[in-house]
């Protein structure tokens, strides 16, 4: 039995996460699924958008789901990847449609510090935002990167960041990059300007494996990588530390699509299967991830983002039934 705390949050996070819980509970494994509450509609009703018992409730489970929050986020994600430290944020970004060249590469983004620590002030002239970047932080990410793609036969990780101009902050990523490359001889290593890599991932995107970078840069690059593979209703999230998981897609609350069930589900699926791997249900994890290829390379039931005319629910109601009986 695991113990799942699940925060569907705001505009089209409820959606999806209905969808992806309808699967769950057709697979056959045993969970207990705890409801919680973050985000915009939980600030209005309880003045607080990431209640302490939300907090709470995620440490002591096996793992979170979480659908999407809205204007506070940055109040609820991004303080809840510092509070569990979940230190990276894996993002595959994989092209799933039937076509000549398939995409296929991950996003391994630093995921608490960077200019997302949201330690900003006002001054006489202006403001000032904060950009930490801390050895030990760059060193796990980088570390985690290079074992990544061993264990996935990866045989090369890209760093990206801009070391030319912000000398001392990317400077030190980038030199820590290189000394973690050390220890993998057999990877092969290169490195670009973020800028640089944001054209190369429209020119040459089939030419990267593994990509490893500090917060915002990651946060960035993976809505350009959603951009190349069917948009954003397709790529799922891993935020994983020493003692804990948070799943959750890359999109957002998308309250221009909220509540009229045409969501695309994927990128909530595929972050279950991201949690069923990481709880070592590697099998059940496959079959659905086997199941969401096939159903949207039928190009049958599959929801408007992606050209098709189902619903969210059905989609879902649909893979599921579809699983391998256990
Ligand atoms: P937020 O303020 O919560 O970040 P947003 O609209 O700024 O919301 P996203 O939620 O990431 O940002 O969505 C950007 C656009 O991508 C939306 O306008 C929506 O049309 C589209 N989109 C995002 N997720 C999906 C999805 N699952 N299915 C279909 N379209 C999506």
């Amino acid at each position: 039995m695991y113990n799942i705390t699940v925060i569907p949050g705001d505009g089209i996070g409820k959606e999806v996460m209905d969808a992806t819980i309808t699967i769950l509970r057709k697979t056959g494994i045993k969970f207990n699924f705890t409801y919680a509450k973050a985000g915009d509609d939980c600030k209005k009703e309880t003045g607080t958008a990431l209640p302490e018992e939300t907090i709470t409730l995620i440490k002591e489970s096996d793992a979170c789901l979480f659908g999407a929050v809205g204007e506070t986020a940055a109040d609820v994600i991004v303080k809840l990847r510092r509070e569990l430290d979940t230190y990276v944020n894996v993002r595959p970004i994989k092209t799933i449609q039937n076509v000549e060249n398939p995409i296929d590469f991950t996003i391994i983004r630093e995921n608490t510090e960077g200019l997302y620590i949201g330690e900003e002030q006002i001054t006489t002239d202006g403001a000032i935002a904060t950009r930490r970047i801390t050895k030990k932080a760059s060193k796990r990410i980088c570390e985690y990167a290079f074992e990544y793609a061993k264990k996935l036969g990866k045989n090369k990780v890209t760093a990206a960041h801009k070391a030319n101009v912000l000398k001392v902050t990317d400077g030190l990523f980038k030199e820590i990059f290189y000394e973690t490359a050390s220890q993998y001889p057999t990877i092969e290593t290169e490195d670009y300007y973020i800028d640089a890599t944001a054209m190369y991932l429209i020119t040459n995107p089939t030419d990267f494996q593994v990509i490893v970078t500090t917060n915002l840069y990651g946060d960035i690059l993976s809505d350009e990588g959603a951009g190349l593979v069917g948009g954003l209703g397709m790529i799922p999230s891993a935020n994983i530390g020493e003692n804990n998981g948070l799943f959750e897609p890359v999109h957002g609350s998308a309250p221009d699509i909220a509540g009229k069930q045409i969501a695309n589900p994927t990128a909530m699926i595929l972050s279950a299967c991201m949690m069923l791997n990481y709880l070592e249900e590697y099998e059940t994890a496959k079959n659905i991830e086997e199941i969401v290829i096939k159903t949207i390379q039928e190009e049958k039931i599959i929801t408007p983002d992606i050209n098709g005319t189902a619903s969210t629910q059905e989609m879902a109601e649909y893979i599921a039934s579809q699983l391998r009986k256990n």
